[in-house]
């Protein structure tokens, strides 16, 4: 079986160490069906300081990555027939369940984490897509980029126990998934409810159904739109 190999250009790769305790993905990478590749930006930072950053041109604060090392360090990456490079930065694509569907099926991921006030536009270049993990601004592209390892692996055949997970899942199909419940079947007062308990499949599967349509159109009624819109699109073509 191939694996798909994640090869992470960043100056905090003791971030990772998270990727690897993360229940699943643990298995995953046991089983060889992700290999993460951690490139230190450091090591491609230039003079006796490694420097990796400097000041913006027209002033302003904050420091901003250099496209030297960047450049250096990607292409010390050798590059897999599929493969795709990911820049994180907030001004990016905000990913969706979809993005990551699309990806698993490649055999490398190739993604530039930045940091400080961000870095060099001309590192954009070697960016193939430029995601976005949601409207909101963090340190550095680290925590986004073990989202998208995360997320990703979880999607691949054999890391789930049970790969029947995966399709009823939230964002699967633009719907958030039904409640679940576990023993007790009375906690504190609270029940559950008696279609789940009845063994009555098809009206587990209505309920089921029903209720991840209340719980989006409640939660989320963007995504009904973002589907109408597809709908639409469709009709016209
Ligand atoms: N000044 C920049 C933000 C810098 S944040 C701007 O306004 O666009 C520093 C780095 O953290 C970014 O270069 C990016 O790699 C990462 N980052 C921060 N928030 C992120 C987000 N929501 N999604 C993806 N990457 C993000």
């Amino acid at each position: 079986m191939s694996s798909l190999n994640f090869d992470v250009i960043t100056l905090f790769p003791k971030a990772f160490e998270l990727v690897e305790n993360l229940g699943v993905i643990t298995r995953a990478l046991e089983k060889s069906l992700i290999k993460v590749n951690l490139h230190n930006l450091r090591e491609f930072g230039e003079g006796p300081y490694r420097q990796v950053d400097d000041k913006p041109y027209g002033g302003g604060v904050g420091m901003v990555l250099k496209p030297e090392p960047i450049y250096k360090a990607y292409e010390s990456i050798r590059k897999s027939p599929k493969s795709k490079t990911l820049l994180m930065t907030p001004q990016g694509k905000v990913l969706k369940q979809k993005d990551l569907v699309r990806w698993s099926t490649l055999d490398q991921i190739i993604i530039i984490c930045g940091q400080y006030e961000g870095f060099d536009e001309r590192i954009r270049s070697l960016a193939d897509e430029e995601i976005s993990i949601g409207d909101y601004v963090l340190s550095g592209g680290e925590i986004p980029a073990i989202s998208i390892i995360n997320g990703l692996t979880r999607l691949l055949p054999g890391t789930l126990g049970d790969p029947e997970s995966l399709i009823d899942e939230s964002h699967n199909s633009s719907l958030l998934e039904y409640p679940h419940y576990t023993r007790p079947q009375i906690f504190r007062g609270m029940k559950v409810p008696d279609v789940l308990v009845s063994g009555n499949h098809e009206n587990i599967k209505l309920w089921r159904r029903q209720k991840s349509i209340e719980r989006t159109l409640e939660r989320r009624n963007d995504l009904f739109t973002e589907k109408k819109e597809i709908f639409q699109k469709k009709d016209t073509e």
